[in-house]
């Protein structure tokens, strides 16, 4: 069940809803959202007669079962898509947005070049490891704070907002200091503490998919951190492991529309994890748009061949550029279907 209590409800009648509904056996989540508290109950017990007598308190707005078993992020909780606002940009609505930027923080020089690059491109926000989950122990594991003090100096120079990768949940308070959304990468994706660590911070959260996880799994992990308190996450596809081997992972775009139907999270699509090779990031980028997908992270390199991690499948700076401009008019169709849906939404 969902509670939403009514937009002026006292702190006594959010606490008196809570009381009852612990009483009736159920146990309570709640999250202060921008304008309302709403409170999920969850539990076992005669729903209908619980619903009833909440819904008679003061303070009550309304209060509703919800069937999938992800309860926030879903869609019957929420008919709107929900808006994420990051440093003046925002992502769900009407505006498509690119993520840019290499996949490891690696020199002061690497970083400012590749941001003054992608900006100058089109690109929205900025993307570069920091802490990297890497299959190997040999492999480069990522600049940690220093890296991220770098992509702090490339936001001064350029404006553009960080998202960087958080990999544990003693990291979380330290990334969200430097980091206009964190990101959880698809090896973390049930990491369960951290997803609980990630519901007290207040920056917005791309949550990219496990490589063996099911969009139920996705949107449960994304439970998770709404229900510990944080409302502003992201959904990313990045590609699931399956029989074929020809590409890195197999991009799952179905599930991008899927997911719209589902939750009401914005979705993105990483058509470099997704595939693994550069000259199929710019299809698999189109076809993303052509599907409703909310924006892109792309991963772009000023040198790929001398790159720390994934060169293969990064973009070199020329590359970027020309596949911005190709999806132009792409993202103009874009557009006008977001358009169209919020004047048939009214
Ligand atoms: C990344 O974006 O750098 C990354 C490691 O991605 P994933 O977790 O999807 O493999
Ligand atoms: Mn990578």
């Amino acid at each position: 069940m969902i509670i939403s209590m009514a937009l002026h409800a006292t702190r006594e009648q959010i606490d008196q809803v809570r009381e009852r509904i612990q009483e009736l056996g159920y146990k309570v989540h709640s999250i202060q959202g921008e304008e309302r508290v709403v409170i999920g109950a969850v539990g076992v017990g005669d729903v209908t007669r619980c619903l009833e007598q909440i819904e008679a308190m003061p303070g009550v707005e309304s209060a509703v079962r919800i069937s999938a078993p992800y309860k926030f992020v879903s869609r019957e909780f929420r008919s709107v898509r929900t808006r994420i606002r990051v440093n003046g940009i925002e992502i769900g609505g009407g505006e498509f947005a690119v993520i840019a930027g290499p996949g490891s923080v690696e020199s002061e020089s690497q970083i400012l070049e590749t941001a003054e690059a992608v900006a100058k491109a089109g690109a929205k926000m900025l993307r570069g490891g920091a802490y990297k989950a890497r299959t190997s122990p040999y492999d480069f594991q990522g600049m940690e704070e220093e890296g991220l003090k770098l992509l702090r100096k490339a936001k001064e120079a350029t404006g553009l907002a960080i998202l960087t990768e958080v990999m544990s949940d003693s990291d979380v308070d330290l990334v969200a200091e430097y980091a206009d959304i964190l990101q959880i990468g698809a090896r973390n994706m049930q990491n369960f503490s951290l997803l609980k660590a990630l519901g007290r911070t207040t920056r917005p959260i791309l949550l990219k998919r496990g490589m063996s996880s099911t969009i139920r799994e996705l949107l449960m992990s994304a439970e998770y951190i709404v229900a510990h308190g944080n409302p502003n996450v992201l959904l990313c596809e990045r590609g699931i492991r399956t029989f074929e081997t020809a590409t890195r992972n197999t991009c799952d775009l179905a599930a991008v529309a899927l997911l719209s139907e589902l939750t009401h999270l914005p979705v993105m699509v990483d058509p470099s994890h997704a595939t693994g090779r550069r000259s199929l990031v710019p299809p698999v980028a189109k076809a993303a748009v052509a599907i409703g997908a909310d924006g892109l992270l792309i991963e772009v390199h000023p040198n790929p061949e001398k790159a720390y991690s994934d060169g293969a499948q990064s973009l070199s700076i020329p590359q970027f550029e020309r596949l911005m401009q190709d999806l132009g008019p792409h993202i103009r169709l874009w557009e006008q279907t977001r358009l169209a849906e919020g004047s048939s939404a009214v």
